[in-house]
């Protein structure tokens, strides 16, 4: 039999890796075998601290015992069943524990598998809406620059980083984008919230009066952005979104993929923000990516217009076949739970002081143009080098690597979202390593 347990040489061709430059991974692979608390282990036995809770995902930490022991027992309970005009409780309870956590009034949820499906769910969801409602005009979709919303067809032409479009031609014809708030000039080394540019939401009026409000179904945002670069929404953006919102009928979508379950210390941005949208996204956190799955949580008048409002058989034609699946419904209970019993939140707004000044402490360190932070998130950019944009960033990664720490990079920034279980000297390791890194690459 052979010893799985054991690392093995492997024959790296088969597998097409997604975002990775692949030739040059199969030349330097780096590979991670085994994962406990804070860090991951190579197959080697080197320990690496990740500074990144996997893909902004596994918040509780990782090899959390609950999870894997729910996880267990479902699959030996019941391995899969359909959610087709059919039920399993394990799905209506991850279903009720989400909507505990959701702001009050965002209590119906829907299930999908990553946050990308759950991207182009609520975006249907919108389309639904508006139709139910006898608004059928209503289809133009609003997102922003430097949003992602992942992969899918919806999510990819709402989100806006040209690099995910331009490969593909077919996207969405009736969208239209919102500027990014990212403006370095004027709130550079901010913490927290920066102060300027709470008026760029109002770009929305302009484009309300270039389409017609009654052409416009959503707008959708991440309340920050995360994969272009931690963008933190300016003071009083979100409020004047909301409320241009809502003076046009238009829905509001967040997409809480990585904002959700304890990242900005509460359990959702919209509350950490003090701002509530029509229909929120989310994935990653739900199981601490123990098994994959995602979700969209609405606002009970959505479902309402959409559900009630019909008068018999399906009302919404969408959905998956792993919809509520049973393992992952298990491990989201058991992810959930944890949230609960250790407050994880809470942990995430103790720490936030120490780690705002450990992130902010690499101000004035070579290239370093930008430190940044919100919750349990950080980002540091930093200028490119001559002619050789994402190189520096690049180098720094794989230095960090190589001495014991796994941070992201995206373009010139560096960005870090630890595990919500992270402690003061975790954060020292990790600031220390990325500090040294960078003046190494100077
Ligand atoms: N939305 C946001 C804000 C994300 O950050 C991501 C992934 O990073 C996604 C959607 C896509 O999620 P997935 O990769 O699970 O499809």
């Amino acid at each position: 039999m052979n010893d799985l347990s054991a690392p093995r040489p492997n024959n790296l061709d088969a597998f097409w890796m997604p975002y990775t430059d692949n030739k040059h991974f199969k030349a330097n692979p780096r590979m991670l075998y085994r994962a406990e608390g804070m860090s991951y282990f190579t197959p080697e036995g080197r320990e690496v601290l990740d500074g990144t809770a996997g893909l902004w995902c596994c918040n509780a930490g990782h090899g959390r015992r609950e999870i894997t022991e729910a996880i267990q027992k479902q699959a030996a309970l019941m391995d899969f069943a359909p959610t087709f005009n059919m039920g399993h409780p394990i799905a209506f309870e991850a279903a009720a524990r989400v909507a505990e956590m959701t702001p009050d009034g965002m209590d119906r949820v829907f299930f999908t598998n990553s946050g990308s499906e759950s991207a182009d769910t609520a975006l249907k969801i919108a389309l639904a809406y508006h139709k139910a409602r006898g608004q059928s005009s209503r289809v133009r979709l609003i997102g922003r620059e430097r949003g992602y919303h992942g992969v899918g067809f919806g999510g990819m032409s709402v989100g806006g980083i040209g690099a995910n479009r331009k490969q593909f031609s077919a996207l969405l014809p009736y969208v239209d984008h919102l500027p990014h708030t990212h403006q370095p000039a004027k709130n550079a080394f901010t913490r927290g919230q920066p102060e300027h540019g709470a008026e760029l939401a109002d770009v929305l009026e302009s484009l309300v009066a270039l389409h017609g409000a009654e052409t416009i179904a959503a707008v959708m945002v991440e309340p920050v952005a995360g994969s272009t670069g931690v963008l933190v929404p300016p003071k009083g953006y979100l409020e004047r979104l909301r409320a241009i919102c809502d003076k046009h009928g238009i829905l509001l979508i967040y997409d809480e993929v990585i904002t959700g379950f304890g990242r900005l210390g509460t359990n959702f941005g919209a509350e950490r923000l003090g701002v509530v949208p029509d229909i929120m996204t989310m994935a990653k956190g739900l199981t601490n990516a123990a098994v994959p799955m995602g979700a969209v949580a609405v606002r009970e008048g959505v479902y309402d217009a959409i559900v009630n409002g019909m008068p018999g058989g399906i009302e919404l034609f969408h959905g998956y076949t792993y919809s509520g699946h049973p393992l992952a419904s298990a491990a989201a209970i058991a992810t959930l739970e944890l949230h609960r019993s250790e407050d994880l939140p809470g942990r995430a707004r103790a720490i936030e002081p120490y780690w705002q000044e450990a992130v902010h402490s690499l101000r004035g360190l070579p290239n370093v143009i930008d430190t940044r932070d919100i919750g349990l998130i950080g980002a540091v950019e930093l200028s490119p080098r001559e002619g050789k944009p994402t190189e520096r960033a690049l180098a720094i990664f794989r230095r960090c690597f190589d001495t014991g720490v796994l941070v992201r990079v995206t373009g010139d920034i560096v960005a870090l979202s630890p595990p919500l279980i992270i402690e003061k000297h975790h954060v020292d390791r990790l600031i220390n390593t990325l500090g040294d890194a960078i003046t190494a690459e100077a």
